[in-house]
């Protein structure tokens, strides 16, 4: 067996990958109506031209709203947008996905059984295919009332079967007031929720911070990390796993030029690693596309099984669950 036949047949777990709502239902939307669905080649050929790599540009991340997020009140189309994106991942050799959903969309009344009724839909095709959901809480500094309610929120829908919380808060590439989000974290812990929080992407700031968060297991990207060796230490001494977004990184530019992405480093520092798609439709990737990144930066087929491994024993899902797919990995 070739090492792309290997490749391909390798089970994959994606725990790092946005909702893109709005791209999903105009997928959809495009199909009913016989019209093509919104170019995301041209628009990532157009923002590179106009906007400089780094900052500027991961800020254009949610700039374009191919349809209006009013067609999400519709249940059936709500349904077929998770849908739509569990079964591309799945399509792409995946057995776990994690969909993170910012706004109040994992809150709404009867998510998890309309994102389980999307799961089923997928695992008729896919019989191996697993998916959860995550809230993203965001600008939890910001405003505390606000925070406060949309949390009591979260910790009603992990009655429902909500798994993880994902943080995001600003300043992003300088350090942020982490004490409003700790504060939140503890109650999530208690919950049961598993946390991840994004750091590190633009700059190693906040990647600390985020390591020592109360029942924090997990960070979004953290791959400036790669640079210091005592964040390194820190990272491996915690036991924290990195969601390593490949062409994410490489789209947004926010590692310096011409300077080989650091995920081998970062594998051989001791950092558990997992990858992400990030945002695949905006970006035109796949959770299979991540992988054979990866292995064109040197990284062998053991290490992206490990890869997957890492991925399952860090997923915010059932230990039933985690125990089903590890059987699929090779040499289990
Ligand atoms: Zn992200």
């Amino acid at each position: 067996m070739t090492t792309s036949d290997a490749l391909a047949r390798l089970p994959k777990a994606d725990l790092h990958v946005h909702q893109e709502a709005t791209r999903y239902l105009d997928i959809i939307l495009a199909e009913r109506e016989g019209r093509d669905p919104y170019d995301w080649a041209a628009w990532r050929r157009r923002l590179a031209a106009e906007v400089p790599p780094g900052k500027e540009r991961l800020q254009q991340i949610g700039s374009m709203q191919p349809v209006s997020i009013d067609h999400d009140s519709d249940d059936e189309l709500f349904i077929g947008r998770f849908a739509a994106l569990m079964r591309d991942h799945a399509a792409a050799g995946a057995c776990y996905v994690e969909i993170r959903c910012g706004g109040e969309i994992a809150t709404r009344d009867g998510f998890m059984s309309m994102f389980r009724q999307a799961e089923r839909q997928v695992r008729a095709e896919y019989p191996r295919f697993h998916a959860e959901a995550m809230a993203i809480v965001i600008g939890a500094g910001q405003d505390r009332e606000r925070a406060d309610v949309f949390a009591d929120a979260c910790i009603r829908a992990a009655h429902e079967g909500l798994t993880g919380i994902d943080f995001l808060y600003s300043p992003y590439d300088s350090e942020a007031d982490w004490a409003p989000m700790y504060r939140l974290a503890e109650r999530f812990a208690a919950a049961g929720l598993g946390i991840t929080a994004h750091a590190g992407e633009l700059s190693t700031a906040n990647i600390a911070a985020a390591a020592n968060m109360p029942g924090l297991t997990r960070i979004g990207h953290g791959v400036h990390a790669a640079s210091d060796p005592e964040l390194l230490k820190l990272l491996v001494d915690r036991g924290v796993t990195l969601e390593c977004a490949l062409t994410c990184n490489e789209y947004f530019g926010v590692l310096p030029e011409l300077e080989e992405h650091p995920l081998l480093r970062l594998v051989e520092a001791g950092v558990a690693v997992t990858l992400g798609t990030d945002n695949p439709i905006q970006l035109g990737t796949t959770i299979e596309q991540e992988y054979t990144r990866a292995a064109e930066l040197g990284l062998s087929l053991d290490q992206l099984t490990g890869f997957t491994r890492n991925a399952i024993e860090a997923a915010f899902t059932s230990d039933g669950r985690k125990a089903t797919m590890l059987g699929y990995l090779p040499g289990n």
